[in-house]
């Protein structure tokens, strides 16, 4: 935008009270880089869409129409995970043992990823889709051989955001079972922030990528 189309403007309607994560980052970021072009409006949840005048409702503020809408619509759980009965919490996400990933309701299955009910400060990512399947495997293939089941994983995250096409900055969080909770929770002190973004940052982006989709798909 800000080299095809530099007196465009974007704004960032969130139905969140905040910004939810690298806050301080990017809050810094669209001051520096994008003044005027970028504005970030929190509490913002959308009413209804009107695609044929592409105009956006909302339950607080006026209406606003835009050249080009980027809806993203309320997350949940996959269909296929509701139509199984597996969406347990809130009817949104399903509810699992983290030392299996089996289902809280039906623990003939596992699932990971987008679709389980996180625990607090525990992100939704790739990387932990990744993770969750190794402590999945090594569940599943501990009960085939008849062994007891890894009763402490300790799983990563981290998280890459480009700020232009060279520069990006991270996120990253290591997080433990918890025995006594039965859930995942971040470990203290383990995970770390970039104090800004930076080119070097960009080039561990893309071999970040190119690692965890070896790892994932190939
Ligand atoms: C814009 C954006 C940027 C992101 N950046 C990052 C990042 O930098 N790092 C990171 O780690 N994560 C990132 N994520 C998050 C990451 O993409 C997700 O957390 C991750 O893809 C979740 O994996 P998943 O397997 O749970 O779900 P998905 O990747 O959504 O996979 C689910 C799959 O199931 C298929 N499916 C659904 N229903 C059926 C059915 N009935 N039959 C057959 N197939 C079906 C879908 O087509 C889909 O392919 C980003 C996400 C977005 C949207």
């Amino acid at each position: 935008m800000k080299s095809k189309s530099p007196k465009a403007k974007l704004f960032v309607f969130d139905s969140n009270p905040d910004i939810q994560a690298k806050k301080g980052l990017f809050e810094k970021v669209w001051k520096t880089n994008f003044p005027s072009q970028l504005e970030y409006i929190p509490n913002a949840s959308i009413e209804s869409v009107d695609v044929a005048t592409k105009t956006m409702t909302f339950e607080v503020l006026p209406k606003l129409k835009a050249d080009v809408l980027n809806i993203i619509p309320p997350q949940s759980c996959g269909p296929i995970a509701s139509r199984a009965g597996l969406a347990s919490v809130d009817k949104r996400w399903c509810g699992v043992d983290f030392l299996s990933y089996a289902s809280l309701v039906q623990p003939d299955i596992h699932v990971l990823g987008d679709s389980i009910a996180s625990p607090p400060g525990m992100p939704k990512s790739g990387h932990m889709a990744n993770q969750e399947a190794k402590v999945c495997a090594a569940a599943i293939a501990a009960w085939s051989l008849g062994q007891a089941i890894p009763s402490m994983p300790l799983i990563a995250n981290t998280c890459y955001s480009f700020v232009s096409e060279t520069e990006a900055m991270h996120v990253t969080g290591v997080y433990r079972y918890d025995a006594a909770k039965k859930t995942m929770a971040p470990v203290p002190g383990a995970g770390g922030l970039s104090v800004a973004p930076t080119l070097l940052e960009g080039i561990h982006a893309m071999g970040w990528a190119g690692n965890i989709l070896a790892d994932s798909l190939e």
